[in-house]
């Protein structure tokens, strides 16, 4: 991987604020966008511009085939098997809120459970909590082990003959573990429970292969793998997919309307009520093109050993108290220092240029369960270098000195 290559189509990545260079290593909220992305999405408002589907004319038709191509690619980059398994929504919390307002209508009832974990980001806790108000189901947690990990081992002893669905993140936001996800649908599957995996911190950095995993349902963020944002992906498998009761009514849904009822679209339209954020798809769909060119496994081991470098170096500092299991992490570094408050830090790198995230991370019971009200998160992507993690660390070192630790 040229890593100077790679930078180079990264417009933002050579920015100066205050004369100094930009230090962005908050990945996990967003990752930044490359040349092709943006071309992409300023052609099609420039000159493509017209809503896709029900056109007769030129341009619906040209950009309606782009969404569908979309489509394609990401069907292709996640292994699924059918196109039509690929619903369009707006990004991760849409996708968990579309499965659990639909598959809840469907599949809960009173006395039902569904699980998650205790280590998810809260657009997959609550959703599920909302649906279990609505259905007086009951919600469930994987727990976390001292260790810092989900205790994987503890699923099938919470599993009952009234689980409906078991939730889960391939890697979770606020630690970078990973969780043992093909497990999980191993053992959920063994007692015919479907599976979701929240794909949001996982896509951008492994290869994610929805047949190989097994799972039923996956959902991810077109803005954390470099496309734009208010676009994401619901994967169903289509067996599940056709049971499913429409989440939301409107154009594009419909097969036909009268007044008394209507009946609905064939997948994958029957989710895509609306007009769909075509821009952002066909961006998205080149956002991949980018990841693909790049190769995925190549950014996987580019971003270990940058990963295995910053944690090093984090380690050498005995004031940093690092959050999460000690290895099984991939990209974010959560850290605590024990001196400085993490928003006072966050607040002192900005000065030098140095983007992190300070807070909870949308994870409070996981920060309740490490005894933190937040943590400092460095979180990287392919374009970050090793002269940028020596940079952070030096910073760190002035803050240290700065608040006289
Ligand atoms: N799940 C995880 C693990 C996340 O990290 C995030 C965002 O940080 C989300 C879900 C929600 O993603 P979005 O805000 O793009 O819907």
């Amino acid at each position: 991987m040229d890593i100077n290559k790679i930078r180079e189509q990264f417009p933002i990545l050579s920015i100066k604020i205050d004369g100094k260079s930009y230090y962005y290593f908050d990945n996990a909220a967003t990752t930044q966008k490359p040349q092709k992305v943006i071309d992409t999405v300023n052609e099609i408002y420039s000159l493509q511009n017209s809503n896709i589907h029900r056109g007769a004319h030129y341009l619906s038709n040209l950009l309606t085939d782009r969404f569908e191509q979309a489509r394609i690619k990401v069907q292709h980059f996640i292994n699924a098997e059918h196109r039509e398994e690929i619903i369009f929504t707006y990004g991760t919390t849409s996708s968990i809120n579309l499965l659990s307002y639909s598959f809840g209508e469907a599949f809960v009832g009173e006395g039902d459970e569904v699980i998650t974990t205790e280590l998810e980001h809260h657009s997959n806790i609550v959703p599920w909590q909302i649906l279990c108000e609505r259905k007086k189901a009951k919600l469930k947690y994987i727990p976390l082990a001292k260790d810092g990990a989900l205790d994987i081992d503890r699923l099938e002893s919470l599993i009952t003959p009234k689980t409906k669905l078991v939730t889960i993140a391939q890697v979770a936001n606020s630690t970078g573990s990973v969780n043992d996800v093909k497990k999980v649908v191993k053992i959920a599957h063994s007692h015919n429970i479907p599976v979701l995996i929240d794909a949001a911190q996982s896509i951008q950095h492994m290869k994610v292969d929805v047949q190989e995993l097994d799972c039923d349902f996956l959902a991810f963020s077109g803005h954390k793998i470099y496309g734009p944002t208010g676009i994401g992906v619901l994967y169903g498998k289509k067996e599940w997919l056709e049971k499913l009761p429409p989440f939301m009514g409107g154009g594009e849904m419909i097969d036909r309307v009268t007044m008394e009822r209507t009946t609905y679209n064939c997948l994958p339209f029957k989710f895509e009520a609306g007009t769909p954020n075509y821009v952002g798809a066909i961006g998205l769909g080149a956002a991949i093109d980018f990841v693909n060119e790049v190769g995925i496994e190549e950014i996987a081991s580019y971003e270990k050993s940058l990963y295995d470098y910053a944690l090093q170096k984090a380690e050498e500092n005995t004031n940093l108290l690092i959050i999460g299991p000690e290895t099984g992490k991939i990209s974010v570094l959560s850290f605590v220092h024990k001196s400085i408050p993490s928003g006072d830090l966050g607040f002192f790198l900005d000065k030098w240029g140095i983007a992190i995230r300070t807070g909870n991370h949308c994870a409070q019971p996981a920060m309740d369960f490490f005894g933190v009200p937040g943590t400092a998160r460095l979180s990287i992507a392919m374009y970050n270098t090793r002269e940028e993690v020596d940079y952070f660390f030096e910073k760190l070192k002035e803050a240290e000195l700065f608040f006289g630790v």
